[in-house]
């Protein structure tokens, strides 16, 4: 019988994954394959139970969770060079990526996605140490889900993420970064950057224009300082998609970034909403570094 390796975050996602894991268990049943399942906490240790996924007879390693419990997942099949295919279950408050590449919302319609066994390359991010699979960001807002309160989050989802950056934005200032590619050296005070695998973060989809993540490319998405008023403008341009031949932005497609800190306070970047490295950082991208189910 083959096998599916199935890891969920019990807590994600206001905890709606548990109640679902019997239907899912039995509609693998169904189609022939055995589950294997990790209930993932801070704690456990993912590698050892990853470490044989290559092994004969494993049809894919299946994540229910949100961006954050992905990302986890995706440092263990990296760092332990693992290509059994991974397949996503949008079951956290955030599910950037999973939107990105248009998984169901409806678990069991995830499954037969999953089922219909559609295994595609997909290139992965790598800033300084740690992998990304969607987003690597710094600066206004970005780290608004890391600095939620997990209870806040269950109780009232997405409203505590906007609460937070709403927060943010009273006492935010701008920084100043230096970014280097390989065609060019930029110097620019800023309020925020997203490095994209993936195009959308915080529930918002139209960061970027035509990215790919089969390209070999991250989408480098820079916005610069600007007078408070001028926010809403942006903000508005930048939720229609339009915003790419903006004053205040710089948009960029490379492989490779290098973004120092020059001046001005920013927290550490965040990694798919996780704590990431500290600057600077140099990001790039793993052209079909991990096979997914697509
Ligand atoms: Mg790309």
């Amino acid at each position: 019988m083959k096998k599916v390796k199935l890891i969920y975050n019990s807590v994600a996602g206001q905890s709606k994954f548990k109640y679902f894991l019997d239907t899912i268990i039995e509609k693998f049943m169904q189609n022939g394959i055995e589950v294997s399942v990790f209930r993932a906490g801070k704690k456990t240790n993912l590698y050892e139970y990853l470490k044989d996924a290559d092994e004969e007879g494993v049809y894919g390693i299946v994540v229910a969770g949100g961006d954050g419990t992905i990302n986890r997942v995706v440092n263990v099949m990296m760092k332990n060079n693992i290509k059994t295919p991974l397949g996503i279950i949008p079951a956290g408050t955030s599910n950037d990526f999973a939107r990105h590449i248009k998984m169901p919302y409806n678990f069991s319609d995830c499954i037969d996605k999953i089922l219909a066994s559609n295994i595609q390359p997909v290139d992965v991010g790598l800033a300084n140490d740690k992998y990304f699979i969607n987003v690597c960001s710094a600066g206004l807002f970005s780290n608004a889900s890391q600095k939620v309160d997990t209870n806040l989050k269950n109780a009232i989802g997405k409203l505590s993420y906007i609460l937070t950056a709403a927060d943010q934005l009273f006492k935010f200032k701008p920084f100043e970064i230096r970014v280097e590619t390989t065609k060019e050296t930029i110097q620019e005070k800023v309020n925020l950057f997203l490095i994209f695998n993936g195009s959308s973060a915080g529930g918002i989809d139209k960061f970027t224009d035509n990215s790919s993540i089969h390209d070999g490319l991250l989408d480098i998405l820079i916005i610069k300082n600007c007078k408070m008023i001028e926010l809403p403008q942006l903000l508005g341009k930048v939720l229609a998609g339009k915003h790419f031949d903006d004053e205040h932005v710089i948009y960029l497609k490379e492989d490779w970034v290098k973004i120092s800190k020059v001046k001005g306070r920013c927290d550490e970047p965040d990694v798919d909403g996780d704590e990431g490295p500290n600057f600077p950082l140099e990001v790039r991208c793993i052209k079909h570094g991990i096979n997914m189910f697509l």
